[in-house]
């Protein structure tokens, strides 16, 4: 069966470590690189951590179908999903790790059903979050705003994933996930 881990949560919330974790642990997991019409922040690099385009190329790619979900995460940024990181990550009898929004992730789920496992990472609050964003010095305080002012947002959409690890403690939350992916990983069939 080919199927599909989602990891959604606010940004600043761990999610990142969590995933980057877990794909060192299985070797089964492999990322999706997802397409994006944002400009690359620090040390990101085209095709690593996203296929950096512009906005008229990311439009393109929608109306070619070329994504198995995409979402204006922020007002003008695009992000999306390629069908052909799925299929090129499938190929291989390899799991598709997606880090994504609340409701990108949602909607691969609502397609895939039994396929995907869809994991919200909570973070303990929103002020723990507006420090570990100030923390991480790569935003703007009015890019911090937005992303705060985002995270309540998604926060409600939390009961609607197939499982939620608060993150209150870094160590306790990566052992929550791994037990949910081994479990995941093992019911192949
Ligand atoms: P950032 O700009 O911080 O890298 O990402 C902003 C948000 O976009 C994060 O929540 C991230 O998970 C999400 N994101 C990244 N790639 C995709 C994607 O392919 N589709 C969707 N829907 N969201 C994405």
């Amino acid at each position: 069966m080919n199927k599909v881990l989602i990891f959604s949560a606010p940004s600043g919330s761990g999610k990142t470590t969590i995933v980057r974790h877990l794909l060192a642990l299985f070797p089964a997991l492999e990322f999706s690189v997802s397409v994006t019409s944002r400009t690359p922040r620090g040390n990101e690099q085209h095709g690593v951590d996203y296929w950096f385009v512009t906005p008229d190329i990311f439009r393109e790619k929608i109306t070619r179908n070329e994504f198995l979900e995409w979402e204006e995460v922020y007002a003008g940024h695009f992000y999306g999903t390629p069908n052909a990181e799925a299929e090129r990550i499938w190929a291989k009898g390899h799991i598709l790790v997606c880090d994504i929004d609340v409701k990108g992730g949602l909607r691969i789920k609502e397609k895939l059903g039994a396929q995907a496992l869809s994991v919200f990472i909570q973070p303990p609050s929103i002020e723990a979050l507006r420090q570990r964003l100030q923390a991480r010095r790569t935003d703007s305080p009015e890019a911090i705003e937005r992303r705060l002012q985002k995270a309540v947002e998604e926060l409600e959409y939390a009961p609607l994933f197939d499982k939620v690890i608060i993150n209150h403690s870094l160590h306790e939350a990566l052992k929550q996930a791994e037990r949910i992916v081994r479990e995941f990983v093992g019911s192949e069939g």
